[in-house]
């Protein structure tokens, strides 16, 4: 089917002006371009653009952990007290719970994380070594309650995450699918056009021993790491113990730069399952623990990564691979009486594009003047822009612009237009 959308009933137009309290970038250009609107502090609305990007995200996320051979689930966002006291972390974990409660007075978490839930139905499915490696993952709302949440979609108090875990029989299969599953991660943040160096971090309140945080390099970044350029040493600043200005590893002096955290990867070993019991039988006919990883990746957080990294003083620039839609078709009349026939011309090219499979917005307002409209498709950011004017009309050509470059050129309007989007 045809996907072609008209910018005149586009559900959340860009904004003349980025809302006030849209302290960063990513959170500003998101906005005024019309892709996310902020319902409560760290509670947004994706609109249509913003859900095609995110949907592009998801796509790669879930090939990615497929070809993992990972098993898709999905687990409840409401969870009973009950179940978070078997761990411990009703009361202890940071940031505190979202709770509700039922009208029988009964108490419920609103999942910030799913490791109870998870190892719950660990303990009733797995129960011999035959069974594993098992991994499982969701692409699932989180609830976090967040002191102080500000920062767009950096730092929310509900978003969409994609969690991962993996149950082994012993730990150097859990550090055998931990190395699996960060080249995967590595890959996810490569095709979403960001390059993001894993280094050493602390477990938190997820616990475990070793984890991983996969960073951003960004001097807006609220994060600090520190970096070896000798040996390729990374970690949080946070993580390291004592002096952090020289490598634990080779003892050259280390770097600190500030990022942006993009997702988390956690070896838990047999935390939650011995406070869960949660144990299969051994080849030997012995009982032990499960042993557990789990793999976190915020998908709002990550959109809003893109931004931060891929963006000029004229808007969004996106990558082809997560833009949400590949070709913005404007049609920009002269003044002259002609607009009517751009238009058609625009609406006709639109439509032939989309029957060709490319994704298509096109800007068929009436009441955006020509100069509004190559601002907001420099906002929205989409990778080619293609323009219908008189003069176009007029030498049977176009004019096309890649987003990531400067110049509009004049092209034939028919062939070589496909050969260049095809390009
Ligand atoms: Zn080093």
């Amino acid at each position: 089917m045809a996907d072609l959308v008209r910018q005149s009933h586009l559900f959340g137009a860009p904004l003349r002006e980025p809302p006030k309290d849209a302290e960063i970038l990513s959170h500003r250009l998101l906005a005024q371009g019309g892709f996310i609107h902020q319902l409560a502090a760290g509670v947004f609305s994706l609109l249509p653009l913003g859900v095609r990007v995110h949907q592009c995200i998801e796509q790669i996320i879930r090939e990615e952990m497929l070809a993992l051979g990972a098993q898709e689930i999905l687990l409840p966002s409401l969870q009973p007290k009950a179940l978070w006291e078997e761990t411990g972390r009703w009361t202890t974990i940071d940031p505190p719970l979202f709770t509700v409660k039922d009208r029988h007075d009964r108490l419920y978490a609103l999942a910030p994380t799913h490791e109870e839930v998870i190892t719950d139905l660990a303990r009733t499915y797995l129960h011999s070594y035959k069974q594993l490696p098992v991994l499982v993952f969701q692409i699932h709302t989180k609830f976090r309650n967040e002191q102080r949440p500000t920062g767009g979609l950096l730092r929310t108090r509900e978003f969409t995450m994609k969690d991962l875990y993996s149950f082994h029989e012993s730990e150097e299969d859990l550090r055998e699918a931990y190395e699996r599953v960060k080249r995967a991660y590595g890959r996810i943040f490569q095709r979403c056009g960001l390059k993001a160096v894993p280094v050493s971090a602390a477990s938190g309140s997820i616990g475990g021993t070793v984890s991983h945080e996969f960073v951003i390099l960004a001097d807006q970044g609220e994060d600090r790491v520190a970096l070896c350029s000798s040996c390729g040493f990374g970690a949080k600043v946070e993580a390291l113990e004592g002096k952090a200005d020289r490598c634990p590893s080779c003892g050259h002096t280390l770097d600190v730069k500030n990022c942006i955290e993009g997702g988390h990867i956690f070896q838990l070993g047999h935390t939650y399952s011995d406070k869960m019991k949660a144990q299969i039988t051994r080849a030997d006919g012995k009982k032990s623990p499960l042993i557990m990883g789990c793999y976190g990746i915020g998908l709002g957080r990550l959109l809003a990564n893109v931004v931060e990294a891929s963006h000029d003083e004229r808007g969004i620039v996106w990558p082809a691979s997560i833009a949400p839609f590949q070709v913005h078709v404007l049609d920009v009349g002269d003044g002259a009486g002609n607009e009517r026939v751009t238009k058609a011309a625009a609406g006709a090219l639109a439509l032939e594009l989309a029957d060709e499979g490319f994704s298509v917005l096109t800007d068929d307002r009436d009441d955006a003047s020509p100069g509004e409209k190559f601002a907001d498709a420099d906002l929205i950011g989409i990778p080619w822009r293609v323009v219908i004017s008189p003069k176009h009309l007029t030498n049977n050509t176009v004019g096309l612009k890649r987003r990531s470059e400067g110049e509009e050129r004049a092209v034939p309007a028919k062939e070589s237009l496909r050969d260049a989007l095809a390009g």
